[in-house]
């Protein structure tokens, strides 16, 4: 299948882009063509090229492009003239996506929790999840962990580790501690031995938090995966200390490490969730916060936006719980496929001497340094695979493939990501480190 790529595409009018667009565009720069479709795992641009993708809008495409039941869905739904927008007043589509969440996602798992629809982006989520927090506990430091990211709105980006985000919010980014996530100074120091010293000594200057919030495995920091061990003790420490523990699964959640939610089988409930990119299933823009019900303390309309509740998204998120998570079958395939991604990546990694991070199938490998991986991924590109890096350096080159991929087609993703990096290492990077 590999022989059918056709990445050669290039932009028609790119002083369109140039001229009309703002310089605030990212990824649009290091893969420059024009889009028009896409379906599975398939993009196409518009000049016949076609490429494989492992970037899954960060993880946003989790059962891919367009998927024909839940495109089906949406289609049956506008032509009946389905309610698109209602503030958030009861709509047939929300009721079944709260119906559809209670019975396939809460009650087989024993989670209490409510949903608040909050503005459709993940950051807002957050914002909801930090206020609330806030509110509940009368306290107002937030305890955030080194690499952690969680949006870009003033709230969630005092919370993300990342310099140049938090560069751009003008303001001081108050209110919030940055403490080591677990594995931060490498093996031999536990850290949360160090978060509960802090908070046990009531001279440490840390102040008594609302909230703790984590990432199990962060998504933009480089995919670092917390240990179940360490993720239990941090949510003991949150109990102990009468902070509410925050779970940040809006890249994490959704299947991409396993379960539904990642800290699934960890021992410990989080007292809020936050969730956004896959949950709509089709990449339209959906975000929730989950509470226990006893932290529902807000009163109407507290936290609003005009866009909370997209009855679209609604629509396509029931019709995904409904065909990927009534039955064990999608999980066991992603499981499957998860470790055929670490095989295949330890394997690659190991050629080099290079270190594999993350779980199931959010997973990457340290190549060391971000102009290596920048380097990797633009081969990468240029051979039909979209793939991108996080981490402080964008030093980790990250495979977010849908998890819906053909083991085969995975597998042959991966052979470009082998075959790149060879290439890279073998040239630019021999003449560079002489
Ligand atoms: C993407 C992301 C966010 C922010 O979501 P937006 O929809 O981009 O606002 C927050 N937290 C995590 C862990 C994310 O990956």
């Amino acid at each position: 299948m590999l022989t059918k790529l056709k990445p050669s595409g290039s932009i028609p009018d790119r002083s369109l882009y140039e001229r009309r667009e703002s310089a605030v565009r990212s990824y649009a720069r290091s893969m420059p063509r024009q889009f028009g479709k896409a379906e599975g795992v398939w993009m196409h641009d518009d000049q016949g090229g076609r490429y494989l993708d492992f970037l899954s809008g960060c993880s946003t495409l989790n059962y891919g492009h367009n998927h024909p039941i839940l495109k089906q869905a949406l289609l049956d739904y506008i032509a009946a003239d389905g309610i698109a927008h209602g503030l958030d007043l009861h709509t047939e589509a929300k009721a079944e996506f709260l119906k559809t969440f209670e019975e396939l996602i809460l009650e087989p798992r024993g989670l209490d929790y409510r949903a608040m629809f909050t503005g459709p982006t993940g950051t807002n989520a957050v914002e909801a999840a930090i206020k609330l927090a806030r509110k509940v506990t009368g306290r107002e430091l937030v305890i955030a962990f080194t690499n952690g990211f969680h949006g870009m709105t003033l709230g969630a980006l005092a919370c993300t580790g990342n310099a140049a985000k938090r560069g751009g919010a003008g303001v001081p980014l108050a209110h919030v501690s940055h403490e080591p996530y677990d594995g931060y100074y490498g093996p031999d120091v536990d850290t949360a031995d160090l978060l509960e010293q802090r908070l046990a000594d009531p001279s440490s200057g840390l102040d008594a938090p609302a909230a703790i919030l984590v990432e199990t495995v962060q998504g933009e920091g480089g995919l670092n995966a917390a240990s179940p061990e360490w993720l239990r003790r941090i949510a003991g420490i949150a109990k102990a200390h009468g902070a509410l523990l925050i779970v940040d699964d809006i890249q994490a959640g959704c299947g991409r490490t396993g379960g539904f939610f990642s800290f699934e089988d960890m021992g410990f409930t989080p007292d809020i969730v936050t969730l956004a990119k896959s949950l709509s299933g089709m990449g339209l823009p959906f975000a929730l916060t989950l509470l226990r019900p006893e932290l529902d303390q807000w009163a109407p309309g507290e936290h609003n936006g005009t866009f909370r509740g997209n009855n679209h998204a609604f629509v396509t998120a029931a019709a995904a719980l409904r065909h990927f998570w009534s039955t064990g079958d999608f999980l066991r395939d992603v499981e499957r496929r998860g470790a055929l991604l670490a095989k295949r990546l330890g394997r690659i990694a190991a050629e080099h001497g290079f270190e594999v991070r993350g779980r199931g199938m959010m997973r990457g490998i340290n190549v060391g340094s971000g102009e290596l991986a920048a380097s990797v991924t633009a081969a990468c590109f240029d051979a039909g695979l979209i793939i991108e890096t996080s981490g402080p350096h964008d030093e980790v080159i990250k495979v977010l493939a849908p998890l819906v991929i053909d083991d085969a087609v995975l597998g042959a993703g991966l052979d470009i990501l082998e075959t790149s990096i060879r290439e890279v290492m073998a040239t630019d990077y021999a003449v560079a480190a002489e």
